[in-house]
């Protein structure tokens, strides 16, 4: 079986958030005897496609709308990812040091295109093509209705939802730059007057996942627009929890952490590690440690952090660690906090790979207060480094972490306002001080088993059904 994932990140090659741990992990699982899983992404200008030698296997030509535009398919000199990666490239469009920007339409328009036109000219076509995001989500519509993809259209195809709060939407005003189809379907481009690809892929995909269980629920009743769709098409939609890249995230074999460790020798490999982000964020390393790592938006619950911080750092023996980027007014406040807690507050504004792996390590507590989080992976590289998740109860949060009351081994709470979660950071302080309980609850969260193994496979038996029935 050849499935082809597209997407517009993938790690190692593009990050800029869980998308790309997804599709960077994923098709590793996917590839034994039986299946051969490849990627199709854009090719960016990063670090990446800077340090690594590619090869052309494909030049062609893209139409977009009155454009015509070179582009050329490359593949990597070396390959060691553990999958077969194809990058289209379109100098103009995507060749930038960014993913994403504020205007992505053409952008993403023209790399669906030209991944569908390289798909097709392939001697072997692929028996499953699987999509993630709105940045894909015209595939499934032209595969099965536009005139030129004529041939793909008894491919079945799956598209996986990670975040339905980005639609992808635009104007009818660029319907022409669609390849071609019969105009009875133009009906499942539109969403409230808008050509939304996130709706059309929901529409058109034979079928649909979430990353996991609980969040397929949530957008049945809070879908940024889309409840009906979700409802009405709830048969062909299934929720398969997100697993990890258990090589990637290793606190035995990560290189980026300073000292490696296993259950076994966990207290030892967090204290220097804990030590080390404390000396260079000029923090009290007898404290608990509360870490934050991710986006400063709405959805994270960045917008309460100024509050919050204020009233945990004023009256909890506490210290916080904060590496993120986003909402600009945050980021600010979030900056300004620094000065004002001294020794017990620290931030770092920008994207690190690198000291997100030394905060998992390091933290005692990860919060993860989100109020949307479809599947959320930080909570898991968490547990895997033997760092406490504080979370919000919804969505994937809700799937992989239990409570210590309930002989869990998280801290949830449900009311996510300044006051829940500050009551979750206390008892989290108060936690920390029953010394042997929390650390037996480290050594056993790190072997909690989220790997991809169960999730991979769950994604190949649906495969199978669709091949089955195509
Ligand atoms: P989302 O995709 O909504 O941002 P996820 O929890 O699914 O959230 O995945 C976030 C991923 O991005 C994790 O691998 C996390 O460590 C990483 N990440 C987020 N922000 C940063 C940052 N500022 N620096 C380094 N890694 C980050």
């Amino acid at each position: 079986m050849k499935i082809i994932h597209i997407s517009a990140e993938c790690y190692p090659i593009a990050k800029v958030g869980g998308l790309a741990d997804v599709v960077g992990a994923l098709p590793k699982y996917q590839n034994n005897a039986e299946t051969t899983s490849q990627v199709v992404m854009p090719f960016y200008n990063n670090k990446f496609t800077q340090e690594h030698q590619f090869k052309t296997v494909h030049e062609g030509i893209v139409i977009l709308g009155t454009d015509s535009l070179n582009f050329k398919i490359l593949t990597l000199e070396i390959a060691d990812l553990g999958f077969e990666l194809y990058l289209v490239d379109i100098p103009d469009l995507l060749f930038k040091d960014y993913v994403y920007s504020e205007n992505d339409t053409d952008r993403f328009l023209a790399f669906q295109i030209a991944a569908l036109d390289w798909i097709l000219q392939n001697k072997q076509l692929p028996d499953i093509i699987h999509c993630h995001d709105h940045h894909t989500g015209l595939i499934p519509f032209m595969i099965s209705h536009a005139n030129k993809y004529k041939q793909l259209k008894n491919t079945p195809s799956v598209f996986t939802i990670h975040n339905a709060q980005y639609q992808g939407w635009f104007s009818h005003d660029k319907i022409d730059l669609i390849p071609s189809f019969p105009l009875s379907h133009i009906g499942l481009l539109d969403w409230d007057n808008c050509i939304n690809p996130l709706a059309t892929a929901i529409k058109c995909a034979w079928r649909v996942t979430t990353v996991s269980p609980s969040y397929m629920e949530e957008l049945k009743v809070k879908a940024n627009g889309l409840e009906s769709l979700i409802n009405s098409e709830s048969q062909k939609c299934i929720g398969i929890l997100n697993g990890i890249d258990t090589n990637v995230w290793n606190p035995e074999t990560d290189d980026f952490i300073v000292s490696k460790y296993c259950g076994a020798n966990c207290d030892a490999g967090k204290k220097a590690s804990k030590e080390w982000l404390c000396e260079k964020f000029s923090l009290d390393p007898k404290k608990p440690l509360f870490v934050f790592i991710g986006r400063l938006v709405e959805e994270k619950g960045a917008d309460l952090f100024n509050e919050l911080f204020n009233l945990a750092l004023k009256n909890l023996d506490i210290s916080i660690l904060l590496l993120g980027s986003g909402n600009k007014e945050v980021e600010k406040q979030l900056t300004q906090l620094t000065s004002k807690y001294q020794k017990k507050y620290n931030a770092y504004i920008g994207y690190d790979e690198a000291l997100s792996h030394k905060m998992y390590a390091g933290g005692d507590f990860l919060l993860m207060p989100s109020r949307v989080e479809p599947c959320g992976l930080n909570q898991m590289y968490s547990l895997r480094y033997g760092t406490i998740p504080i979370v919000n109860k919804i969505g994937g949060l809700k799937d992989t972490v239990v409570d210590i009351s309930e002989d869990g081994f998280g801290i949830v709470h449900t009311e996510n306002t300044v006051k829940g979660i500050y009551n979750s950071i206390k008892r989290a302080s108060q936690f920390y001080n029953e010394s042997s309980n929390f650390k037996d609850i480290r050594k056993t969260i790190m072997q909690i088993d989220h790997s991809w193994d169960e999730s991979a496979q769950k994604y190949v038996s649906l495969y199978k059904s669709l091949i089955q029935n195509s």
